[in-house]
């Protein structure tokens, strides 16, 4: 599903953030990216979502080499492929959930009636059915990453990256999450998880471990 063979990654003024790093992430793994701060796992979740370019080497994600595609297909593939979920959940606020998940589908070609009713399922996926009209404020932090997740997979999107989508959550909240996660990968997603979390990262089946912007397996 995602294929990366020597990838670096240089910023401007010189940081090297990705010291040639190559790894695979095959269709229907659920894979931790873990790590100490500024050892590069979110340079390498920006490069495993095609939000952005490696400074040499490859990355193909679902068969496309992103250094091929011009950026109009680039963000059309992130569209079509990938799922993202942050830390800060990014829910549009005033909105309900309902609309908010919808909102997953704007790029898709999708009409708006059909847009809510497939979030109306999506929401049911992660339990929050009967939170559908609440808006972000009148629901708790581990109802609003639920609810960024739904909008995430209403697209049925290849991959899942969720970047520390446990870091502002307590510990009930964070093992519904981690829940959550593992019962979509055991209904077929292709999940990443970055988290500095070592209970959450034991939990996974398999991580990759950065340090200096380098891998190794743990
Ligand atoms: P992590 O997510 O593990 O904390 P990052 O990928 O954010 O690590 O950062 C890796 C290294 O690259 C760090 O030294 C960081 O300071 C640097 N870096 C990250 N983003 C940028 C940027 N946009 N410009 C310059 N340097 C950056």
């Amino acid at each position: 599903m995602i294929q990366m063979i020597d990838v670096k990654k240089t910023y401007p003024g010189g940081v090297t953030a990705l010291a040639g790093v190559s790894a695979t992430v095959a269709a229907g793994e659920l894979v931790g990216i873990v790590g100490p701060s500024g050892s590069g796992k979110s340079t390498m979740l920006h490069l495993l979502g095609a939000l952005d370019r490696p400074s040499a080497g490859t990355v193909r994600i679902d068969g496309h080499d992103v250094a091929d595609l011009p950026d109009r297909s680039l963000s059309a593939l992130r569209a079509r492929t990938i799922g993202f979920v942050f830390q800060q959940f990014h829910l549009a606020p005033g909105v309900s959930a309902l609309d908010n998940v919808a909102d997953g589908l704007l790029y898709c070609g999708v009409r708006r009636r059909e847009r809510r009713r497939r979030a109306a399922l999506a929401l049911a996926r992660v339990g929050l059915d009967h939170r559908a009209g609440h808006r972000p404020h009148e629901m708790s932090g581990g109802e609003r990453q639920r609810v960024a997740i739904a909008r995430a997979v209403v697209g049925d999107p290849a991959v899942l990256l969720a970047d520390e989508p446990t870091g502002n959550l307590d510990s009930s909240a964070s093992a519904a999450v981690m829940t959550l996660l593992h019962g979509l990968h055991a209904d077929g997603a292709t999940v990443v998880v970055i988290t500095h979390d070592q209970k959450i990262a034991a939990g996974l089946p398999r991580r990759l471990a950065m340090r200096d912007g380098r891998l190794g397996e743990s």
